[in-house]
């Protein structure tokens, strides 16, 4: 014989789980995200940092992300380790920027600290 007492409370309990998980996970995701996007950023600001140096000592950019050298750099994004776009019209301009739309970074600005 079944116990449907029990039945009925085993499901209400598991009711009660995905009620839970339905409220909990999508917050859980967004974290996730902006903490890849903060990542994602401060390694984009550590490259800028360089070009910057690169800038101040050559009087110009570098053109292409394998010139860059530096021991903590990492030239990916940490969503999908995708690498990072770096376009660069002349030697006094440049625009790196995420593949995907975390941002960009060019001389001194950043896409995420404009008004
Ligand atoms: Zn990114």
């Amino acid at each position: 014989m079944l116990n449907w007492s029990a039945v009925r409370k085993l499901l209400i309990a598991i009711l009660a789980l995905v009620l839970v998980a339905i409220i909990v996970v999508p917050g859980y995701k967004t974290k996730k995200q902006s903490e890849i996007q903060q990542v994602c950023r401060s390694r984009l600001e550590q490259i800028a940092k360089a070009q910057e140096k690169c800038f101040a000592q050559y009087g110009r950019y570098v053109s292409g992300l394998t010139e860059i050298s530096g021991d903590s750099l990492n030239f990916t994004c940490p969503l999908n380790d995708s690498r990072f776009i770096l376009d660069t019209p002349d030697s006094t301009h440049y625009k790196l920027f995420c593949p995907n739309k975390h941002g960009w970074i060019s001389e001194k600005r950043a896409s995420w600290k404009q008004e």
